[in-house]
């Protein structure tokens, strides 16, 4: 079985060649990253992801975690895992250092995360969770919650959860019945809650769980909804923990991946809970949760197709079958063509996804730190285009890259020692949680999209069309990736201008094509960063850079994305444009 190794190198180009380090730098708090800092805190994070996590991950898989009597099991070496985390400080990595975080911009905070997530997917959750409910806490909390919990929540002393779905209550938040009744100082919380990621477990001394629920006569759907604080212990005003919370696992789901995460069916039967932001504005609070929940799901899927590619890769130079094309001597299968293909189908994504993953959290950092309110808000608004692309895109391709990576081990991919099958199994619930694919793209075509009059997505598309017209290299592969490009463009920009047009008139259309939106839009910001890093590669080839063979590779792999990948924005683009009634034709009966 392949040992994970960090792709410090292939990060560390895409930061410093595609999307601008000194962007960063010249943010209030960034004033000293650079380059050889960046490198150093990716190599201590290889580290800790290789030495540490990534041995527990099979082990997570086959043991998987277990409800005995109250109490979840978790698999052999994840507290070691956990504790060594914590106190390496990886865990506040990106949080404000008045509550004990490293306050470092989310472009290291999400790399790094991008090598624990890989070594460890189903373990990782939990620092994601409450990465997340750190997040909300910050921004919405008031400052008695924020001093109680928040630094406990920093350290990873205290994890956190997200609690939203109910059994009736899933992609429709409307729906959700839990109650909050007011009782002196704070509420109690009841309704029991499904699916709930790292619910209950002994990893931490405490569990905050950040809960949706309904205030006494709140009005009906998502304006009657609120955000709540509730601890697994309680927590007194001197920071030590009090009684146990009327809070449990009731059951642990049984899953097709992901085995060494814990999935909970959560009870609140009364359990005290504290308000977070105002009354019946709980959605946009847990939006704060869910937007940067759903960048690290785009994230999680760089990561698990990346370990992914990596089992693949040393299989397909290992694994010796067939001959040479003139029937000569045995060859290992990576000199077969269509190896090659698939190796390549899974790498240039594999990149242009991290790519389009960084180019949103220097988007997600602007938003956040830049001077000027006019500059935060324009930032904002591109990395809230850009968030249901990093979701949806990524957690889509991942499912392809990932059934590749199995495919390239034959049957030994599909029977389970190899464990390309785990990376498949797990890779499948990025499409899932923190919102469907589907919602996703409802969410790209309907708020991103046609909300804002298309205006946001056509500065997108005068960004790539920028990139094209500064092109100086000369470079004949570069010029072929700037016309197929060009004519995408071109693509994008008439299905958009068909939806502006026809929207109206037809009320399924856009629910008709979204998903193809998604995917056509993905497909045409990756090739905006295959051309980049293209032409980056050019660059540092030109200029006589050490380890051409690495950027030589760079140019190959944009090449190849733009020959078999890049294409598929027509396809996409055509099926938007020429999307019939057929969708919506059928009776319920016909299907
Ligand atoms: C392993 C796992 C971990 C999870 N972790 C958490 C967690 O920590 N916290 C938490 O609160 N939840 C969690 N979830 C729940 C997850 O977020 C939901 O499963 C997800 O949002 C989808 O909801 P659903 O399962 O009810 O599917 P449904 O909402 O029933 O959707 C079923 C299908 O219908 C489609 N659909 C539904 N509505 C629409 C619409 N309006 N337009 C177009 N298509 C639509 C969906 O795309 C999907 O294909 C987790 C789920 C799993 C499986």
């Amino acid at each position: 079985m392949s040992q994970y190794q960090a792709p410090i190198k292939d990060i560390l180009f895409v930061l410093d060649q595609l999307i601008g380090l000194d962007n960063i730098t010249k943010l209030d708090g960034c004033e000293d990253i650079n380059i050889d800092f960046v490198e150093s805190v990716l190599t201590g994070a290889a580290e800790i992801a290789t030495e540490v996590i990534a041995p527990t991950n099979v082990d997570g898989d086959r043991y998987g975690v277990s409800l005995k009597n109250g109490v979840v099991e978790v698999p052999p070496g994840y507290q070691e895992a956990y504790d060594k985390y914590i106190q390496g400080g990886w865990n506040g990595l990106g949080f404000k250092p008045e509550f004990g975080g490293q306050g470092l911009p989310s472009i290291i905070a999400i790399p790094v995360n991008e090598i624990v997530m890989a070594a460890n997917f189903s373990w990782s959750h939990l620092a994601l969770l409450s990465q997340a409910a750190i997040r909300a806490m910050e921004i919405h909390a008031n400052d008695e919650l924020k001093n109680l919990y928040l630094p406990k929540m920093v350290s990873g002393k205290f994890s956190g959860t997200m609690v939203l779905t109910e059994s009736q209550a899933g992609s429709d938040l409307a729906a959700l019945n839990t109650t909050a009744e007011p009782e002196e100082q704070h509420y109690k919380i009841t309704g029991q809650k499904i699916f709930i990621t790292w619910g209950d477990h002994e990893l931490t001394d405490n569990i905050i769980h950040m809960v949706l629920a309904r205030l006494p006569e709140a009005p009906e759907g998502v304006r009657g909804i609120s955000l709540f604080l509730v601890p697994k212990y309680l927590v007194n005003a001197d920071g030590s923990l009090g009684k146990r919370n009327s809070v449990e696992a009731v059951s642990l789901e049984h899953k097709l991946g992901i085995h060494g995460c814990a999935t909970c069916v959560m009870n609140y039967d009364a359990a005290e809970g504290y308000l977070v932001g105002q009354p019946n504005q709980g959605l946009a609070c847990m939006f704060t949760m869910m937007n940067d929940a759903r960048i690290g799901v785009g994230n999680e899927s760089v990561a698990i197709a990346e370990r992914s590619y990596q089992q693949a890769l040393t299989y397909a130079k290992d694994r010796i079958q067939g001959t040479t094309h003139d029937g000569g001597k045995r060859v290992s299968i990576i000199h077969h063509p269509d190896v090659r293909r698939m190796l390549l189908t899974m790498k240039s994504q594999i990149e242009a996804m991290r790519a389009i993953v960084y180019m949103t959290a220097v988007e997600l950092d602007l938003s956040r730190r830049s001077v000027s309110e006019s500059d935060r808000k324009l930032h904002r608004k591109r990395a809230d285009l850009l968030t249901p692309v990093v979701k949806g895109w990524c957690s889509e391709i991942s499912q392809e890259l990932t059934s590749i990576g199995l495919q390239i081990h034959g049957g030994m991919g599909y029977i389970e020692e190899t464990g390309a099958a785990q990376h498949f199994r797990d890779a499948r619930i990025t499409t899932i949680y923190e919102g469907t694919t589907g919602i996703q793209a409802n969410d790209l075509v309907g708020r991103k999209i046609l909300k804002d009059n298309g205006l946001a997505l056509q500065t997108l598309l005068q960004d790539i069309e920028l990139t094209i017209s500064e092109l100086d290299t000369g470079h004949s592969i570069i010029t072929r990736i700037e016309d197929e490009l060009s004519e995408s463009i071109e693509s994008v920009n008439s299905s958009l201008n068909y939806l502006m047009n026809h929207y109206r008139d037809d009320q399924h259309l856009a629910g008709s094509i979204s998903y193809n939106f998604l995917m056509m839009l993905g497909t045409l910001i990756a090739g905006w960063m295959a051309l980049k890093s293209a032409q980056a590669a050019a660059k540092k080839i030109q200029s006589n850079a050490s380890d051409q063979a690495f950027y030589e590779a760079k140019i190959t792999s944009a090449q190849f994305f733009t020959e078999q990948i890049l294409p598929k924005v027509h396809a996409y683009g055509k099926s938007i444009r020429t999307s019939s009634t057929a969708t919506m034709a059928m009776t319920e009966e016909q299907f």
